[in-house]
């Protein structure tokens, strides 16, 4: 793909490297509640400032004590987001990446754990000569130096704080961006509070009161915003800006309104049209220009038209609250069905419901399959049995991750060895046709021994996956630690699968697809992290396209 990045150690994509001028610094902050789109607020002015020809980049500050979001439970916290230099982090990452069309790396995730942990290693190395190490300065100080380092090669660099503003937890970062700012003068930078209104059925009016809480909240801390974002279900009556400038003490053309949208990929619209981003550049001291904003716009009008087509898939993974945890591949699979100009209608089948005897009524129904990545045991059967069925009955199938790894287990054991499996579910498989590799043995239960951001694969001549990449080598991102065990490449292809792509050594198998199938591709990586909004990835596209052309094994000839 030509969106993903040739090695392990390139730069993040779009990034001047000529700068003269100093960094510009945007602070984006929470009050009343969190979850009100403050991720999607700071990413939608970012796409703003750079559709003006700047360079921007932009970075999430944490409250939690995790050195990083690979050990947060997903069920609770959402995806974890991998980076192209094989950060784990929060999914607001993906929403930066989506919306700024852009790579970022490890630097633009920070963890509160991850700086705690630079503050106490510090001072076991004797790093504060004898000093006592407090918050302020020394926690403050790492945060600053964290987000000076991670903005230095952008004029504007975003600084989103998780939370809200009060939390105990995010207090040192609110006190970091105060000293940030004073450090660098007004001019150079601007802080947007990102605000909830309420609406009271019984009263039938928007309350403001919680917003005026929440800035009197910042005053206390030192901070008083140059910016209000105004998040509400519904659209608010316009005189609550002047409400909110007398009681928060903003301008009102610092004031933005953000209504509940149709379509995310709508908010950096809403914002150029409320004039937010040439007040916000005029407050940096930055020259203001008109924005091309067409793709947004031709984005936003295909999100907003229901195509007269649609399809139908099936997604099964085990039961999960929170569908947050695949938030990257329903935003894959919107991409690509706002391509291929369909409707896109998906369910989720809960796997633990799924057997080799009920695939076919279950899932027949559907115009796709797509089994995600996933861990443990739990529903493992179900999606052996999804992907078996897929490969035997010619539906579209796409498989990510551990949908690559249940697609060789139900092939082999399709092949004769009826106990295949993943040592990662069956320890002692007579035929571990999934393994963990001799070199990574022992570090199961470590974080350090996934295979995590982004490795090279060569695509086989004439596969479908060259096909669809238009490419023989693609460079995806990873998050695993289980590999497929090449002493079965004899009873996978018996199985009916294709080995299409390896690693550049061969060692790896790094995707297969089904021989004489519309659509049988699977991937050992994430590919959902590198689809965008505006340029849908190829394995998704394909699939949904294989899903409206509805072709039959017989009609493929590879
Ligand atoms: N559990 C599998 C592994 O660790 C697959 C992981 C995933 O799907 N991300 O290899």
């Amino acid at each position: 793909m030509a969106d993903a990045n040739s090695s392990h150690i390139a730069k993040a994509a779009g990034n001047k490297t000529s700068k003269t001028s100093p960094t510009k610094y945007v602070f984006v902050t929470g009050g009343v509640l969190s979850g009100v789109g403050k991720g999607v607020t700071a990413a939608s002015l970012g796409a703003l400032f750079k559709a003006r020809g700047f360079s921007v980049t932009i970075q999430k500050c944490d409250q939690y004590l995790n050195v990083d979001a690979g050990t947060l439970n997903p069920a609770e916290h959402g995806e974890c987001f991998v980076t192209y230099d094989g950060a784990e982090t929060d999914l607001d990452l993906g929403h930066y990446e989506r919306f700024l069309d852009q790579d970022l790396s490890r630097d633009s995730s920070l963890m509160t754990g991850r700086v705690y942990k630079k503050v106490i290693d510090k001072e076991r190395a004797g790093g504060f000569l004898g000093k006592t190490v407090q918050v302020v300065p020394h926690v403050t100080n790492i945060i600053i130096e964290e987000i000076i380092e991670c903005g230095k090669n952008s004029d504007i660099h975003i600084v989103e704080v998780g939370g809200t503003v009060g939390d105990i937890e995010g207090l040192h970062f609110i006190e970091a961006i105060r000293e940030l700012g004073l450090r660098v003068g007004r001019g150079n930078f601007v802080h947007m509070h990102v605000v909830y209104i309420p609406f009271l059925g019984t009263s039938k009016e928007f309350k403001t009161k919680p917003a005026q809480h929440a800035a009197l909240e910042l005053r206390r801390l030192g901070l008083i915003p140059d910016m209000i974002a105004a998040r509400s279900e519904k659209e608010v009556p316009i005189k609550t800006i002047e409400k909110l400038s007398l009681f928060c003490g903003v301008e009102p053309r610092g004031i933005v309104l953000l209504p509940n949208a149709d379509t995310v990929y709508r908010v950096p619209l809403t914002l150029e049209q409320s004039g937010i981003a040439s007040y916000a550049l005029e407050r940096l001291q930055l020259k203001d220009s008109a924005p091309d904003l067409s793709a947004w716009k031709s984005l936003v009008r295909k999100a907003t038209t229901t195509p007269e087509k649609n399809v139908k898939i099936g997604i099964v993974a085990k039961y999960l609250d929170n569908e947050d945890t695949y938030f990257s591949v329903i935003e894959a699979l919107k991409s690509a069905a706002r391509s291929n100009a369909v409707a896109l209608n998906y369910e989720w089948v809960n796997s633990e419901l799924v057997d080799s005897k009920n695939a076919e009524v279950m899932l027949s129904i559907y115009d796709g399959i797509l089994v995600p990545g996933g861990f443990g045991k739990r529903g493992i059967e179900g999606k052996i049995a999804a992907a078996q069925y897929a490969l035997e009955s010619g539906k579209p199938y796409l498989g990510l991750c551990l949908g690559l790894q249940v697609a060789v287990i139900g092939a082999t054991r399709g092949a004769g060895l009826s106990e295949a499996n993943s040592t990662e579910f069956d320890p002692k498989s007579p035929d571990p046709v999934v393994y963990i590799m001799e070199l990574q043995k022992g570090k199961e239960g470590t974080g350090g021994s996934m295979r995590l951001g982004s490795y090279e694969c060569i695509l086989k001549k004439g596969s479908l996956a060259s096909k669809i990449y238009k490419s023989g080598v693609v460079t995806e991102r990873h998050r695993h630690r289980y590999e497929v065990n090449q002493l079965y490449i004899q009873k996978i292809e018996q199985g009916g699968l294709v080995i299409s792509g390896t690693s550049p050594d061969g060692m790896l198998v790094e995707m297969v697809e089904g021989r004489d199938h519309p659509y049988f591709v699977a991937t050992q990586a994430h590919p959902e992290f590198l689809s965008r909004p505006m340029r849908p990835h190829p394995l998704f596209a394909g699939f949904i396209k294989a899903t409206i052309d509805k072709l039959h094994k017989s009609d493929i000839i590879i």
